[in-house]
């Protein structure tokens, strides 16, 4: 089998669940791919991860170029073996990273050349470095290098910067050549207007790639403006193609973009958010750092089969947490990603069963109620 594929098995509304067939396995959609920025994803080990339930990682192009190098990775057997994870990985472009993390960024037709904000050395970025970074790499699902401007911007410094994504998809597209069983992901730009979003849609479609994300969203606009934009974008998008929203979200955010025809999101919020005391549950948000956990013998979700939540009490994770132990951040982050887990095998099964209104339902309602009381 060397081929990458996407079947759709059923639809609710919007609401799209389907698998993604890859040599390395099979991505079941919707699908949430936890963030492995430094070949790793913080705290956990891989066979953890994968007890979570995540099909997919995703791996940061720019941290990786700077640090040990993609070349160093590929002479080691590739990231799959370097981070022994050995089912399929996305790899971002480094093009969001750059303009997030980087110093003395110079942009032009040609790419951005910066330095890093490791040590200063001085880099270069283009279509066709990121192209030879996601090969070296040996990522199994490659995305486009694009530039998208922080919003809110003008509409004319949007659709200047989308025009160059557009050209620069192309570049990506040729730079990739041919690469059975590993995919190209074009990315939508065009900020919160329709026409420009349209417009991006019909330039990448026409290039042709083998899914299809929507880019610069999530990048500080609000919920509302991205749902806003996500009510038209996703159908601009081939059906028969995976549709992937970079970056996103919370809990709310990820069901109401499946809601909407999205079939893959990324984020660091579950994994950060476990070193930081912040836990996600089905009712809503809690911080283990609070004083009210200190006695508390009920675990954090007694609903939840993570290991956190089935061997230890919320006082020991808030015990732990304070005196700064690694294992708090260990078990915050096992049982963040196993929620996150949670909510899409919930959303796979209901879009499946022709009840995703009813899910959606019950999902928001089990939060209003908010954390359990205190004792
Ligand atoms: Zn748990």
């Amino acid at each position: 089998m060397s081929t990458f594929s996407f079947s759709l098995a059923a639809t609710d509304g919007r609401a799209r669940t389907g698998t993604i067939t890859t040599p390395r396995g099979e991505i079941r959609t919707p699908a949430f791919m936890p963030v492995g920025t430094a070949a790793t994803v913080k705290a956990m080990l891989p066979e953890s991860v994968r007890a979570t339930g995540a099909d997919i990682l995703l791996g940061n192009t720019y941290h990786l170029m700077l640090r040990p190098t993609a070349e160093r990775i590929d002479r080691l057997g590739g990231l799959h073996r370097f981070m022994n994870w050995e089912r399929p990985i996305l790899t971002d472009s480094g093009g969001f990273q750059v303009m997030s993390l980087a110093g003395l960024r110079k942009l032009t037709e040609q790419g951005v050349t910066f330095k890093s904000h490791i040590d200063g050395s001085k880099h270069e970025l283009t279509p066709e470095r990121s192209m030879e970074i996601q090969r070296l790499l040996g990522s199994d699902i490659v995305m486009c290098f694009d530039e998208c401007p922080a919003l809110p911007a003008e509409e004319n410094v949007v659709a200047e910067s989308m025009r160059m994504s557009m050209r620069w998809a192309a570049r990506s597209r040729e730079a990739f050549g041919d690469r059975p069983g590993h995919a190209l992901f074009g990315i939508q730009q065009g900020g919160v207007t329709e026409e420009l979003r349209g417009e991006s849609a019909e330039a990448l479609t026409k290039i042709g790639f083998d899914g299809y994300a929507v880019g610069g969203l999530a990048v500080g606009e609000g919920q509302e403006a991205m749902f806003g934009v996500l009510d038209y974008a996703p159908e601009m998008l081939p059906q028969d193609k995976p549709r992937y929203l970079m970056g996103v979200g919370k809990p709310d955010d990820i069901v109401g973009a499946v809601a909407r025809g999205i079939d893959m999101m990324d984020c660091v919020l579950p994994s950060r958010s476990g070193r930081t005391g912040q836990v996600f549950t089905r009712r809503g948000v809690l911080n283990i750092k609070n004083a009210r956990h200190m006695d508390d013998p009920r675990p954090l979700d007694e609903a939840c089969s993570c290991p956190a939540c089935l061997n230890y009490s919320r006082a020991y994770l808030h015990h732990v947490f304070r005196s700064q132990e690694i294992i708090s951040s260990m078990l915050l982050t096992w049982h963040n990603l196993h929620y996150f887990q949670e909510i899409m095998e919930g959303m796979r099964g209901a879009i499946s069963a022709g009840r995703f209104e009813a899910w959606q339902a019950e999902f928001h309602a089990t939060r209003a109620e908010g954390d359990i009381e205190p004792l």
